[in-house]
């Protein structure tokens, strides 16, 4: 007999529909799936990933937001992790594996409560109330900096850079992060503003990583078109153009017929006259650069070079924005607004030889806010790789100069907020008092990756920590750099704190995300036969 109380929901016909344990056992399975794939990779001993699409490009990284982003994952929990990692790279830059990490096992130890007939809800407030409590307690474990101070940027950057495959050129890298940083600050509001898209990161695939250089400027990744061109430009008055300096052929072929040789001769020395009567505007104005987004015809170049003026053509659009940014140049999009006052300027424009390839620097820019690095190593994988460090290492710079504040890493904060959480769960009591301890136990996770990466027995790692912490070393932590469970913040292992705080936030509310579900419910897409479902959920157990 059907309980007349009982709502009755009518799905379209196909609809799969999975409730209960079932549904919640299913998604937790997913999501821990998710954090299993990235765990190998956490820390300075942390492995690589090789991936390779269906085109059989290849991307080798230890990057957890650029692993999760290239995997295609279908199952609706597992992609909620998969967020956790976008979101962490999105504010902070650095830290996404670890945020996954924590998501997993905030999800596995959750099922044990689920075991234990405890229900989501309570779990979620327990969550909940210990996130709150351990946001407090990194903001008490956090230490100001000061926003001169270099050395702490660097190890910052040290410690960033320390688990990608750029550490061992991580003195020249991190120097040139910090200097780059540092060199864009600006005060917006008597507010500090970092603007990273002043700071370009050019790629050039050839010579040592160690070669890699910061130019204070653009570089573009071009190469003047023939020799006669001028290769170098002191006091660079800097032409920006968004216009063909060429005769627009189909202009002309409407309404010239040629007939005899002599015409031919006519029609082409109007034209010559046409782009000699622009190159003399452009004599006039008083540039010796031009940088052109679209085509400069060949005579064009010509002239200009007889002039003594660098030309370029082809410019990409985003290319051209930053060059206006930097030397202070209007892009004009056509000759008549070319007046001296239209001009940028930069103290040199050169061609550059890198190995094989050439570049055109615009340094010394009227905008010194204007940042290249340019990044150099001997294949594309390494170069794509070093670039993904990189992007870690300037937000890292970016937030801890923004926020003032820095974490102690290694795992020594998770350590220290698990081991005062696991003391005030008690006093809470009951069942929320249970999960806030299985949140405490969570948290332990970090530390333990990090010494299980690096070959360390998790067990007696922790132990070892847990002892230093209770003797009141609240930095203590394993040093992978060491073997020893040290002092870290001695060891200069530190993160900005907004790496840590979203960290936290971001796994917990994903994991209470995906607990409160209880009931999937899921239309009929296609039908599909056992192996392409399986191809397409993998080992997500489909539900
Ligand atoms: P994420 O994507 O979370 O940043 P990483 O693979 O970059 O993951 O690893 C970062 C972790 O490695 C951080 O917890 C950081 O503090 C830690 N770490 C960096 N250097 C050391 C070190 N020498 N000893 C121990 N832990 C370190
Ligand atoms: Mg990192």
């Amino acid at each position: 007999m059907m309980n007349p109380q009982q709502p009755i929901i009518v799905l379209k016909e196909g609809t799969k529909e999975e409730k209960g344990r079932d549904a919640q056992r299913n998604n937790i399975a997913a999501g821990i799936a998710i954090a299993e794939v990235v765990k190998s990779t956490l820390g300075p001993k942390g492995m690589d990933k090789m991936l390779v699409d269906s085109m059989g490009d290849v991307v080798v990284t230890n990057d957890g937001a650029t692993i999760l982003k290239e995997i295609d994952v279908e199952h609706p929990a597992a992609k909620m992790v998969v967020e956790v990692a976008k979101s962490q790279d999105e504010e902070c830059g650095d830290g996404t594996t670890s945020a996954v990490v924590l998501t997993g096992e905030l999800l596995k130890n959750a099922q044990k409560l689920i075991d234990q007939n405890i229900h989501p809800t309570i779990i979620a407030q327990g969550y909940r109330k210990a996130m709150r409590r351990a946001k407090e307690i990194l903001e008490e474990l956090s230490i100001d900096i000061k926003s001169n101070d270099k050395e702490t940027l660097k190890s910052l950057v040290l410690t960033s850079l320390a688990s990608k495959n750029a550490s061992a050129e991580g003195e020249n890298l991190s120097k040139i992060v910090v200097a780059s940083v540092s060199k864009i600050i600006e005060n917006i509001d008597n507010k500090m503003s970092i603007d990273l898209d002043n700071i370009q990161i050019q790629k050039v695939t050839t010579g040592a990583i160690s070669d890699t250089t910061l130019i204070s400027g653009i570089v573009l990744d071009k190469e003047l078109e023939n020799e006669e061109i001028p290769k170098k430009i002191k006091n660079a008055n800097i032409l920006l153009l968004n216009f063909p300096l060429e005769v627009r052929k189909t202009e002309v072929e409407a309404n010239i017929q040629i007939t005899d040789p002599s015409q031919l001769q006519k029609f082409l020395d109007e034209e010559e006259r046409i782009i000699k009567e622009m190159v003399e505007k452009i004599k006039l104005s008083g540039a010796n650069v031009v940088l052109n987004q679209k085509g400069i015809d060949d005579i064009a170049t010509y002239y200009l070079s007889k002039y003594g003026i660098m030309s370029v053509r082809r410019v990409k659009k985003s290319d051209m924005k930053k060059l206006s940014k930097a030397t202070g140049g209007k892009i004009l999009a056509n000759l008549e607004d070319i007046s001296k006052d239209s001009l940028g300027y930069a103290g040199i424009v050169e061609e550059e030889k890198f190995g094989d390839a050439k570049v055109i620097s615009i340094k010394e820019c009227k905008n010194p806010k204007s940042m290249s690095i340019l990044l150099r190593g001997p294949t594309d994988h390494i170069v794509d790789e070093i670039e993904r460090a990189l992007h870690d290492a300037l937000s890292v710079v970016k937030i801890a100069l923004e926020d003032k504040k820095i974490i102690v890493g290694g795992g020594a904060t998770a350590a220290e907020i698990a081991m005062r959480l696991k003391d005030e769960a008690p006093i809470i009591g009951g069942r929320i008092g249970m999960a806030m301890e299985e949140f405490a136990n969570a948290l332990e996770v970090i530390p333990k990756t990090l010494a299980e990466n690096a070959g360390y027995d998790p067990i007696d790692i922790m132990l070892e920590i847990r002892h230093q912490h209770k003797k009141g070393n609240k930095y203590h932590g394993l040093d992978i750099e060491t073997g020893k469970v040290e002092n870290l913040y001695n060891n200069a292992i530190i993160e900005p704190i907004r790496v840590g705080i979203h960290e936290i936030e971001a796994s917990t509310e994903a994991a209470i995300m995906i607990l409160r579900i209880d009931d999937v419910i899921a239309s009929k897409k296609v039908e599909m036969n056992e192996k392409e479902k399986n191809d397409r959920y993998g080992n997500f157990n489909q539900y």
